[in-house]
């Protein structure tokens, strides 16, 4: 889909617009309040008025056709609201208050959320990138809508995004891989998975996309006419034993062709380029359908699967089989009832369908025990960095279904040990458990567990508890930050001791002192950011490793800058510095001048410079564009100077005075002095005045002996987030 795609010939606009989302909702929820989505939407043009997408056509369009792709997922109505509002805390001056107080606390803690999730900088700063996946993880936890709007938002923008630059649509294509499609695949939203999936193939992978498109259109007559064989096949035998169902034939979409062909595989080999789908009453019909279809094609051993008694983690239920066709040809059949149906194509959405006005989230979470677990490595992980590799884990890896021997299923990742099961089962079996049975066989606690294993955990009350090497044995962030967990608890004493240190250390190499950041004051602060119950708990954590320690001196500085800025001048204002001037400037045709060199200006070698002649028989030496120079009456007075050293040598310090503008935020000094102490220069004074309009002014002087480094310095301090302007003065 194209943004013109959206214009007729003669430009008028034939994307959604209020009207149609309104006849949807009403379509599948008649109670809904229209003219409470009206006023949202109202709401939502008037503040979104002068504003333009990048394609030109007037912001609002994007809101109403997200609102319709939820409305189009049957969401509720709080959602669909939410939808048509998600850009405008973001964008506009509307606030979350305003939402609150017009339309609940649940729509504006809805696009409060979606808000914080676009605020996330995916850039490649590590741990910027690494705390906006916890929060976005986080958030998800909090209420599932707040996710599924932001995708619903990233589908649109996906499907308009060839209005955007070239290397934005490169970048917003990565990131809709490897981040927005696995939660969507999560999430049991296949739909939207598969598009996300092919849009971004299509920016990615240019070439092979329409190289793609062209040998599936090519194939497709053939392909439909196979499809309606076997359809009408199918059909005439179920009439036949009085089975009710609805029977379709599903394209594959081109991201999972493009995969498989990446594996070696040619075109003509994917057999399953097509699917058949039956749809029936009830899980008696599933089965019964199944039956009938292997007495008509022989199925393939193996490709058995019943997603019915043993549903995928993101609920999707299906009994899928692959059989031998017509001809020869294989090709998939997939059965299960319409809410079945409904689940597997909108997933975790498919749940407001029948939850109208309820509060869904935490009946949800104990459905999807993927969320809760999320929940859980929240609590148990020691800091942002871990918390996300641990949900990484979970999202981007395949899962095996392994049995108690009662009988009870356990979800692992594909790759778990005996002892990821055990500690699965609970904590104290993991942490006793010294052997394990798989089918009654004794097995090593290194073996891979299957699909289908019946596992039993040998424990003892003698157990010494878990061993180190299980740390690299384990695959389940879960038993990962159990046995971690173990041994914080431990060797406590010894990590609290270790943790100092490295506290100790950090501060030297930062220039803070040991004491201050670790004074009282921040220990409320401290507790909640890291989530530990005292200082000692994080002294034991760093000591641990499971949080770096200038991580913490930086959130610290960070939520406290004024108190940093003062410790950073002392220690790093130095006094102006003498420079031997004799030394660094010649001056035309007399070298017995004193020399000085203007405040007004602060040249340094490199700069142009032109000298002055003052009446006390000296000379001044000026840029030569100071606008003091230019202005000079008596032209006479002016002489010729040159640098006697152009790059500067180590030996001559002069001041560079800057002035720098930001938005206003925290740690934004915090910031600059980093920039300038990292590149090992000494700042001389330092001055802040109060934020006008949200704009800070910093003024500062910082000790040099080039041009080269004031440019160098300019440089850095240019790439620090909300800089707007940096001069020389
Ligand atoms: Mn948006």
């Amino acid at each position: 889909m194209d943004v013109s795609d959206f214009y007729d010939d003669k430009g008028n606009y034939t994307g959604p617009v209020i009207s149609d989302v309104i006849d949807e909702v009403k379509n599948y929820n008649p109670q809904a309040d229209t003219d409470l989505i009206m006023k949202a939407y109202e709401l939502a043009e008037r503040a979104h008025e002068g504003q333009n997408r990048y394609s030109g056509e007037p912001y609002i369009n994007h809101p109403v056709a997200v609102a319709k792709i939820l409305a189009e997922m049957h969401m509720d109505q709080a959602t669909i609201i939410a939808g048509i509002l998600h850009d405008v805390i973001e964008d506009t001056p509307v606030t979350y208050d305003d939402l609150a107080a017009q339309f609940g606390t649940d729509v504006a803690a809805i696009v409060d959320g979606v808000t914080k999730i676009t605020q996330f900088q995916f850039s490649s700063k590590e741990e910027a990138q690494i705390e906006s996946y916890r929060k976005m993880f986080v958030s998800m936890a909090s209420d599932i809508r707040i996710i599924i709007v932001k995708l619903c938002d990233r589908l649109h923008n996906m499907r308009t995004l060839n209005a955007m630059r070239p290397e934005k649509q490169i970048q917003k294509s990565h990131e809709t891989l490897d981040i927005y499609a696995p939660i969507a695949h999560r999430l049991g939203m296949f739909n939207i998975k598969w598009e996300f999936e092919d849009l971004a193939l299509r920016y990615l992978e240019p070439e092979k996309y329409r190289e793609l498109e062209n040998s599936v259109v090519l194939k497709r007559r053939e392909r439909e006419e196979y499809i309606e064989n076997v359809i009408s096949i199918l059909k005439e035998k179920l009439n036949g034993e009085g089975i009710e169902c609805d029977i379709y034939g599903r394209p594959k979409h081109f991201y999972s062709i493009y995969k498989k062909m990446q594996t070696g595989k040619s075109f003509s080999d994917i057999y399953d380029l097509i699917a058949v789908r039956v749809i029936v009453e009830t899980v008696g019909d599933c089965y019964a359908v199944l039956g009938w279809v292997h007495t008509l094609w022989k199925p393939i051993p193996g490709r058995i699967k019943d997603y019915i008694a043993m549903p995928k983690p993101n609920m999707y239920q299906s009994l899928h089989t692959t059989v031998i066709g017509p001809g020869g040809s294989p090709f998939e059949i997939q059965i299960r009832t319409k809410e079945m149906h409904l689940v597997a194509e909108y997933g975790i959405a498919a749940h407001w369908k029948y939850k109208e006005g309820k509060k869904g989230s935490d009946e949800l979470a104990e459905k999807l025990q993927w969320l809760m677990e999320i929940k859980e490595l929240e609590q148990e992980s020691e800091g942002a960095e871990d918390f996300v590799e641990s949900v990484k884990t979970d999202l981007y890896t395949d899962e095996v279904f392994v049995f108690t021997p009662k009988g009870k299923v356990f979800e692992l990742p594909a790759g778990s040990t005996p002892i990821d099961f055990a500690y699965r089962v609970h904590t104290d079996v993991g942490n006793k458990c010294t052997g394990a049975k798989v089918h009654g066989k004794i097995v090593p606690l290194t073996y891979r567990l299957e699909t289908g294993d019946i596992v039993e955990i040998i424990t003892s009350p003698q157990s010494k508890g878990p061993s180190r090497d299980w740390l690299s044995i384990v695959v389940s962030p879960q038993a990962r930050n159990k046995i971690r967990a173990y041994f914080r608890k431990n060797d406590r004493d010894e990590n609290i001791m270790k943790g100092k240190d490295s506290i100790r250390r950090e501060a030297k190499h930062l220039h803070v002192e040991y004491n201050q950041v670790t004074n009282t004051k921040y220990t409320d602060f401290v507790c909640s950011r890291f989530n530990v119950a005292s200082w000692d708990d994080l002294f034991a954590a760093i000591g641990y490793g499971g949080i770096r320690p200038g991580y913490v001196i930086q959130r610290i500085k960070e939520r406290y800058p004024e108190d940093f800025v003062a410790e950073e001048e002392k220690s790093t204002l130095v006094k102006a510095p003498r420079t031997d001037s004799s030394k660094a400037v010649h001056i035309q045709g007399n070298s017995d001048l004193a020399v000085k060199f203007a405040h007004c200006c602060s040249p340094v070698p490199g700069d142009g410079i032109i000298g002055y002649i003052t009446r006390g028989s000296g000379v001044t030496v000026h840029r030569a564009d100071c606008v003091n120079m230019k202005n000079v009456d008596d032209r006479d007075r002016l002489i010729q100077v040159n640098w006697i050293d152009e790059g500067g040598s180590a030996d001559n310090k002069f001041l560079v005075s800057l002035y720098i503008t930001a938005n206003d935020r925290k740690g934004i000094l915090a910031d600059v002095t980093t920039v300038i102490s990292d590149l090992g220069l000494n700042i001389s004074a330092l001055q802040t005045r109060a934020p006008e309009n949200g704009i800070a002014q910093i003024s500062t002087n910082v000790v040099v002996n080039s041009l080269t480094q004031v440019d160098t310095l300019m440089k850095k301090l240019e790439k620090i987030r909300d800089i707007t302007n940096i001069y020389r003065v």
